[in-house]
Parts: structure tokens; C-alpha cells; sequence
């Protein structure tokens, strides 16, 4: 389990730890009826210890919670009742981590200021490149105008060991372009398990576009053409729904055009029960923990099994769409 990674709760009975943190929940009434825990959260750092795993839940029996020192992730603490709803803690617990930028793709300028804010300090980030054909020319394309904020990004095509350069990263990078040759790499390098735990573990992710698309569960829902084979259309499955993005409404009936991206979204809803957010462009979601918000000017379209498509404008609370359970071939 995740929490085991906090490092100062294992072995629990910590002897140092005195009787404040011998396990790894400690749950306590406290006089008024309410029920009050600690939540020891996984640290990507486990070096940092005590320092990096902040409190989480209701009340805490720490009063202050020290600024975070600049440079360093921290996490927030968010209101019990985002935790209920009977969703079990085992699913919980990794949603809780997660720190997720979903962009539609094409240009991604404006949503600069929102990924800055989203490092939060992040520093060392790693870009996975194997969308594009040209793995350095899509590294440099950010490093181009990260560099100036700070931070450095390298392609995880350099590292010797790619596994590694991931569970050392700060931030992870996912670049667009052709969906099925990026989840062919990350299948082929063994990259689906090592980034889904990188993130896991609290850092932040951004993915444009391809890069979008294989934080999804699967990559059923692409624009693209299958290039090539990979072994599994399987992908990180950082959120349970489906992305589609640089989604275009279907145009009017005169311009006579077959299959629109509707029809195409809506076939695949005949064939899997999962909520599908086709992000327009200039449109991205930002998880946080248990909360996602659509932000930039594109909008979205919500495409479920049974229902019309719906309009989503930027700034709407999306996060019911975390704690859904996506059902394919269904
Ligand atoms: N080819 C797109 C990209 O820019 C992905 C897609 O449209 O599904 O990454």
C-alpha cells in the first residue's frame, strides 16, 4: 500500500516515534462526537521523512503546519467530506496524491502560467518524448520556456535507465502526438507501472494532447491513426473516464461530412459505459487531489452512455468524475 512509502511509519511500533505515530492510522474520539484521524501521506521523497508527510483529515493533533520551504512539494489538506460517499480508502489514497494537468493539445501557450503553478516548485522534471518521431526537438520545445522559470527538463530517451529517471523525477512531461507510438514506447520500455506510481507518490504530471490521452485508462478514445501495434491500448489510468482531445463540434449538416467526432464518441459509448470529456482547444483539466476543475477558454463537451452530450464551461467542478468506476466493453 501507498502509505507504506512515508518511510517513518515503517516499521510501525516506530520506537522514536513515541506514542503518537506507532501506526499507520491513528484514529481517536474526541469528546464532541466527532471522529478525528491521522492520515501519515506518502512522500515521493522518503529521504525527507517526517518533514514530507503532511497531515491530513478533519482535525490533526498538530495545531501549526510549518510553511513549505521553497522548492519543495507539499500537499494540501482537504475537508473530510471530500472523503466520504462510501468510497473505500485503498481508493482513495492514490486519488488523494494525484496532481494532474490534461491539455487539449495544439497550443498550449496560454495554459503556461497554469503549469508553472502546477510544479509548485518541482525542479528536476522529465519529459517522455515517444509521441513525437523527434525525441530531443519535442524535449527542447519545453525546455525552451521552462528553463527560464527554473526548471530543468530532460527527455527520459536519454537516461540509461529510464525506470530510474522516472522514480527520480520531480515533475513528469507527457508531449502529444501520435497516441498509439507513445503507448507502444512507455508498454515496450515498461513505463505504464513506474509512471503510475511516480505519480502516485505526489508529483505533478502534465500531459498535452497524447499526453492526455494515456493519463486515461485506456487510449480508445484518440483522434489518432494506428501507426503502429502496441501490445496493449492500456495507459496510466490516473483518472477512471476518458479523454478526447482538440474535440471539434460537429459542423452543420451542409458541409456533409461522415462520422463526426460526436458519432465516433458515441460508438464508443455503445461498446464501454464510461464518461468521456472531449476537451476543445485552449481547454485543460487540473486535478488536485479528490478535486478537478475544467480551466482555459475551450470548454468541454461530457459524452455519457444514455445521456446527450453536455456543455462544460472552464472553471466547472468536475471531480464527481473521479470516484466513478468506468466499465469497458460493457
Ligand atoms: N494527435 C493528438 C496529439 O496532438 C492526439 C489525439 O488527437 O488523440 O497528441
Amino acid at each position: 500500500m501507498a502509505l507504506l512509502r512515508a518511510g517513518f511509519t515503517w516499521p510501525a511500533g516506530h520506537p522514536a516515534a513515541g506514542g503518537l505515530l506507532p501506526h499507520h492510522f491513528t484514529v481517536a474520539p474526541d469528546g464532541s462526537g466527532a471522529v478525528s484521524f491521522l492520515w501519515h501521506s506518502p512522500s515521493g521523497h522518503p529521504d525527507w521523512a517526517l518533514p514530507s508527510a503532511l497531515l491530513c483529515g478533519a482535525r490533526t493533533f498538530l495545531g501549526h503546519v510549518r510553511p513549505r520551504p521553497s522548492g519543495r512539494l507539499a500537499r494540501r489538506v482537504y475537508p473530510l467530506g471530500l472523503l466520504t460517499n462510501g468510497i473505500r480508502i485503498e481508493e482513495i489514497a492514490p486519488l488523494m496524491s494525484r496532481r494532474l494537468l490534461l491539455h487539449a493539445g495544439g497550443d498550449g501557450t496560454s495554459a503556461r502560467p497554469a503549469v508553472i503553478e502546477h510544479l509548485r516548485g518541482a525542479r528536476r522534471a522529465v519529459m517522455i518524448p515517444y509521441a513525437q518521431s523527434d525525441h530531443d526537438r519535442a524535449t527542447a520545445r519545453f525546455q525552451e520556456w521552462l528553463t527560464p522559470h527554473g526548471v530543468e527538463i530532460t527527455g527520459v530517451h536519454t537516461a540509461s535507465d529510464p525506470r530510474a529517471a522516472i522514480a527520480e523525477a520531480e515533475a513528469i512531461f507527457v508531449t502529444g502526438g501520435n497516441s498509439f507510438r507513445l503507448v507502444s514506447a512507455l508498454h515496450s520500455l515498461s513505463l505504464i507501472d513506474a509512471v503510475r506510481s511516480a505519480i502516485d507518490s505526489g508529483i505533478p504530471y502534465y500531459g498535452a494532447s497524447a499526453g492526455a490521452n494515456v493519463a486515461c485508462p485506456t487510449i480508445r478514445t484518440t483522434n489518432d491513426m494506428p501507426i503502429v501495434q502496441p501490445s496493449s491500448f492500456a495507459a496510466f489510468n490516473l483518472v477512471p473516464f476518458q479523454i478526447n482531445p482538440h474535440y471539434i463540434d460537429p459542423p452543420p449538416p451542409e458541409a456533409r461530412i461522415g462520422e463526426t467526432r460526436e458519432e465516433r464518441l458515441m460508438e464508443f459509448l455503445d461498446e464501454n459505459d464510461v464518461t468521456v470529456v472531449a476537451l476543445r482547444e485552449q481547454g485543460w483539466l487540473e486535478v488536485d487531489g479528490p478535486s478537478m476543475h475544467l480551466r482555459g477558454t475551450g470548454g468541454a463537451v461530457l459524452f455519457r452512455r444514455g445521456a446527450d452530450p453536455a456543455e462544460v464551461a472552464g472553471g466547472a467542478d468536475l471531480s464527481s468524475l473521479l470516484v466513478e468506476t468506468p466499465r469497458f466493453d460493457a
